[in-house]
């Protein structure tokens, strides 16, 4: 019996948290879930988005499901999932971004991982009004932060035979961060038997969308990390397939790379592969592998059998895919 917390999140957290714990059942694995809650609905009973209550669960239970919490665009609260990485210092997000099975994509076989450094960059939240028409953002990176990312960038990569890294910064403009990001990186590659490549943000999106074959690791700080992370989902078949989860040394917390997509938040329309797969890495991460290898067979399966969500080009709704995969399970 494994201990795991699970934020359900809120607009299609709930119905996506539903469907892949009703598919984990299935597929056998024994879980005791602490459900907690965070975001808007929290703040009226609790008076924080992120009680203390959710990071002392995480920090028990080790490791996290969590669905997407709304975060208010250019006021409000401060994003939970950014709080939440920073409370837990889980510092890498790792997002494995490759083809599925039927789902129609502009190239065949991506195959990239995007490692994003998790707690600075503009991320640290370090804004200040100046005068009401001029307002500063501080972009922190540290030595310590771009080196550990590095590392893990690079333990990664030869834990799962993958050819190469290729960093991603502005260093030619951000000459001081953005190249301590890039050294950094250039001192961790000389411990290990992998190729280091360098490629500036904005060249990178462009070779990105002409032709995704070329990257293999892609390391980058936290706001390049971010939008590339959301360009990569797109040339998977978009934002409800991408699955992410962020690593620190003692806590893990699994989520899809989406949003709480509140345009079609209670209407059945959601698609659960995000959650599911992150939800796969997760039982990989405690070692449950032949129950995250039964799944992601069913969910190919499934996706084989053309059983899609709208978002896909199916006509399949949330409850329909899960029941599909709850089928296809052995
Ligand atoms: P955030 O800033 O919170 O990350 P976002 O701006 O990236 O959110 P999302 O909530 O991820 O936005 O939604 C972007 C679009 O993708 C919306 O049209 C939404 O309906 C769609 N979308 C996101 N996730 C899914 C999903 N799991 N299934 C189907 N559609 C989705």
């Amino acid at each position: 019996m494994h201990n795991i917390t699970l934020i359900k999140g809120d607009g299609i957290g709930p119905e996506i948290s539903d469907a892949v714990l009703k598919i984990i059942k299935t597929a056998g694995v024994e879980i005791n879930w602490d459900v907690q809650t965070a975001g808007a609905d929290v703040i009226e009973t609790e008076g924080v988005p992120l009680p203390d209550r959710v990071i002392d669960s995480v920090k028990r239970n080790k490791v996290a499901l969590k669905s997407p919490v709304t975060t208010p665009i250019g006021k409000g609260f401060r994003s939970v999932n950014v709080q939440l990485r920073k409370e837990l210092d889980l510092y890498s997000n790792l997002r494995p971004c490759y083809n599925l099975p039927n789902v129609k994509t502009r190239y065949d076989n991506v195959d990239i991982v995007v490692v994003r450094e998790n707690t600075e960059d503009l991320y640290a939240g370090i804004e200040r009004q100046i005068d009401n028409d001029t307002a500063e953002s501080i972009k922190r990176i540290t030595r310590t932060a771009s080196e550990r990312i590095a590392k893990f960038a690079f333990d990664y990569a030869v834990k799962n035979n993958r050819k190469f890294v290729t960093v991603v910064t502005k260093a030619n403009i951000c000459k001081l961060s953005d190249g301590l990001f890039l050294e950094s990186a250039r001192n961790i590659a000389q411990n290990y038997n992998l190729p280091l490549k360098e490629i500036l943000v904005d060249n990178c999106c462009m070779q990105l969308v002409q032709n995704p074959n070329q990257f293999d690791v892609l390391l980058l700080p936290n706001l390049y990390g971010d939008i590339v992370s959301d360009l990569c989902a797109g040339l998977i078949g978009g934002l409800g397939v991408a699955q992410g989860a962020n690593i620190g040394k003692d806590y893990a917390v699994f989520e899809p790379v989406h949003g709480s997509a509140p345009d079609i938040a209670g209407q059945n329309k959601a698609n659960p592969t995000a959650m599911l797969m992150s939800a796969i890495e997760m039982l990989n991460y405690i070692g449950e592998d032949i129950a995250a290898k039964n799944i992601k067979e069913a969910l190919f399966k499934t996706l084989e059998n053309n059983i899609k969500t709208a978002d896909l080009g199916g006509n399949a709704s949330c409850q329909d895919f899960t029941d599909a995969i709850v089928n296809n399970i052995c």
